[in-house]
């Protein structure tokens, strides 16, 4: 994604943390593209050695393999940097749930480490990945950033943590923070592999080798699906925005649409029946529902909007078209 309309200074110094993974490499690729110098931090636990490698070609990049539960990795890391963009953490509701020490001891106890880090190092300002999950069993639609509900999971538990700790560094040690509530991110690079493989990724691996994708539950649970470039806008909005009512506080990344699942699958036969036509024939399988799963997430994001210049340029057929060609070229 070129971000050269979004006028982020090339002068100042990123860090992104998770850079080796999904959302993380894509941001280093596009900030690296403005021209400026990045700075990655990643211990590789989900992340993909591929996802970085030709960046590592670029002199303004440089890759520190390291884990943010170590503090020293962190302040390393922060050194020198002007923002931070802190993506690394465990995903996945079902991965916390087989094991919430680990998820915790990376979501929660590794962005204390990042967060005193980058208070140590004097950046500018810590931008992190917040997440839908934080508004677990809130029935309101569409959600709305001050009302949430109880969470539904230890990593929903973990990242509503991290707004309440970014918050209170915000307001002990005069930090400027901003928590981006990613909502059902897909793109390039989302891992398709794996037990906790996002849906998207998953479901076109299955339909490219002919198998029938299983939906967990009657296929009528739907999200808001936001495509990696609209994250990638409010990233860089989360740096350069200057109006003081826009810093510390969390905003809703997400395209404010929603799509079931059902016609998830059936807008990924029909646009990979353009590169197959036997993908268009196979046939969906339906499983039990998964514990944790909320059943419908759909955002407002007119506080992006209004605090922050937010405009996605990608709504879900235009996102859903580029990353099916995507994954065609580069997963065959
Ligand atoms: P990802 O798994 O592809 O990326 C996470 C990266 O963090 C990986 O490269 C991983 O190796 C790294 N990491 C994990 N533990 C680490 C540690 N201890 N030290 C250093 N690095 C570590 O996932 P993603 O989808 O790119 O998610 C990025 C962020 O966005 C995460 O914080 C996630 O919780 C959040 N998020 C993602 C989504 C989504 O839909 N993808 C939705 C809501 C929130």
């Amino acid at each position: 994604m070129d971000i050269k309309n979004l006028s982020l200074n090339p002068n100042y110094n990123i860090l992104v943390t998770g850079g080796a993974g999904f959302i993380g490499s894509n941001l280093c690729e596009a900030i690296l593209k403005n021209g400026n110098s990045v700075r990655c931090l990643d211990n590789y636990a989900t992340g993909k050695p591929e996802n970085i490698a030709p960046l590592l070609e670029n002199p303004s990049f440089e890759f520190i393999e390291g884990d943010i539960r170590n503090a020293e990795d962190c302040l390393k890391a922060c050194k020198g940097m002007d923002y931070v963009l802190h993506q690394a953490a465990l995903g996945s509701v079902p991965r916390s749930i087989n094991d919430p020490f680990t998820s915790n001891e990376v979501n929660v106890s590794g962005f204390l480490n990042m967060l005193i880090a980058a208070r140590d190092a004097g950046v500018k300002r810590f931008v992190y990945a917040a997440s839908s999950s934080t508004y677990g069993d809130s029935k309101n639609m569409p959600k709305v950033e001050d009302i949430i509900g109880k969470p539904l999971s230890p990593y929903a538990i973990t990242k509503y943590v991290n707004e309440l700790y970014a918050d209170v560094f915000a307001k002990t040690y005069g930090m400027e923070t901003i928590g981006l509530r990613y909502f059902n991110v897909f793109g390039r690079k989302q891992d398709p592999n794996g037990a906790y493989a996002a849906v998207i990724p998953k479901f076109v691996m299955h339909l490219m080798k002919h198998e029938s994708p299983t939906i967990n539950g009657d296929g009528s649970f739907s999200r808001d699906f936001t495509y990696i470039d609209n994250v990638i806008e409010m990233n860089v909005r989360s740096i350069t925005g200057k109006n003081p009512d826009a810093v510390n506080t969390v905003y809703n990344v997400a395209y404010g649409e929603r799509t079931s699942l059902n016609e998830l699958v059936e807008l990924l036969k029909e646009y990979l029946g353009e590169y197959d036509s036997k993908i268009s024939n196979v046939e969906i399988v339906y499983g039990p529902e998964r514990k944790g799963d909320v059943p419908h997430s759909l955002a407002s994001i007119d506080k992006a909007k209004s605090l922050l210049g937010y405009s996605p340029s990608y709504d879900i057929k235009r996102g859903l078209k580029q990353a099916v060609d995507w994954y065609w070229k580069n997963l065959q």
